[in-house]
């Protein structure tokens, strides 16, 4: 009897090491991501300049590294230059289900240097939107290293240019790596870096909650999601998932929102992230999106809720 109560309490705690293991793998990872993507290097990610192309570069190294199936730095022309996207595909290992996509994705850039009479200053775009990007590369990491792959394809793609509009995701949207039809639901990944004070601290919430069933299911799923609380900010309309919904596609922005007076200010730096919370926020997430991922279950507008 002894033998046994210790072999339980030997199984129970070695469960709890591997947890902690993966917990402080996905805390160092996305330290490591972060220390980039929000580095001085980057320069702030400025919309398509170099520093974009450097960061899009990274997204697509990770990528490659995890395995993917498909993986492209997309670059595209533009008046004053050139804009980039990377883009990484996770094809399904179920025959039929595997011609239907979910989107996972973020923002690449952010405002990049400003002149002011005190010299150059760096908007590091920390929490908008490395958070977001962070997310991405980490939730592809978490997929590719599945025994199987999930039944339905993957798409990962990090957006360049959003900030001044979404070409990005509109050149995306032209040159899909699956016909659009295919893309039963879009999670854009906003500004997850640190808690949002009008939620729990263990919540995020999803744009658009009411608009239709996508954000209910995950969280019946096990996704810690709630209503967005701040909807005289229309956020659904504000980030990449837009275009994607008026396409018709179930396009919604997963955020906890914790910046206020630091939206859009130099000091959206790595100083104000919560590192903690930021990788808690990922892990939240994997299971519900590796569940969408495997079902045939598809999200749908609600009567009204397609922009
Ligand atoms: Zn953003």
């Amino acid at each position: 009897m002894l033998r046994l109560r210790l072999l339980v309490l030997l199984v129970l705690f070695s469960a709890a090491l591997a947890h902690a293991q993966a917990r402080s793998a996905t805390l160092a990872n996305v330290r490591g991501d972060m220390a980039f993507l929000a580095s001085d290097a980057l320069r702030g990610r400025g919309s398509a300049t170099h520093d974009e192309l450097v960061a899009a570069t990274y997204v697509v190294s990770q990528f490659q590294s995890f395995g993917l199936d498909s993986v492209e730095l997309q670059r595209i022309p533009l008046k004053s230059g050139a804009t980039f996207n990377a883009v990484g595909l996770l094809r399904g290992s179920d025959p039929v289900l595997s011609r239907q996509a979910i989107l996972l994705s973020a923002h690449l850039d952010h405002l990049g240097t400003r002149s002011t009479p005190a010299g150059e200053v760096i908007f590091h775009g920390a929490d908008d939107d490395a958070s977001g990007t962070t997310a991405v590369i980490e939730l592809a990491r978490a997929l590719a290293a599945l025994p199987s792959h999930p039944r339905r394809t993957v798409i990962f793609a990090c957006f360049g240019s959003e900030e001044t509009g979404g070409q990005g995701d509109g050149y995306f949207l032209q040159h899909p790596p699956l016909p659009l039809s295919s893309i039963v639901a879009n999670l854009e990944f906003e500004m997850i870096g640190l808690p949002d004070r009008a939620v729990q601290p263990t919540q995020l919430w999803l744009t658009g909650w009411e608009r239709s069933d996508l954000g209910p299911t995950l969280a019946a799923h096990g996704a810690p999601l709630v209503a967005d609380p701040h909807p005289n900010e229309h956020f659904f309309q504000r980030s990449d998932n837009f275009a994607l919904a008026r396409m018709g596609i179930v396009a919604q922005t997963v955020s906890s929102y914790g910046l206020g007076a630091h939206y859009h200010q130099p000091t959206d730096n790595l100083d104000r992230i919560d590192f903690q919370h930021l990788s808690q926020a990922i892990e939240w997430m994997i299971a519900p999106v590796q569940w969408l991922s495997s079902s045939d279950w598809k999200p749908s507008w609600k009567p009204g809720g397609k922009p």
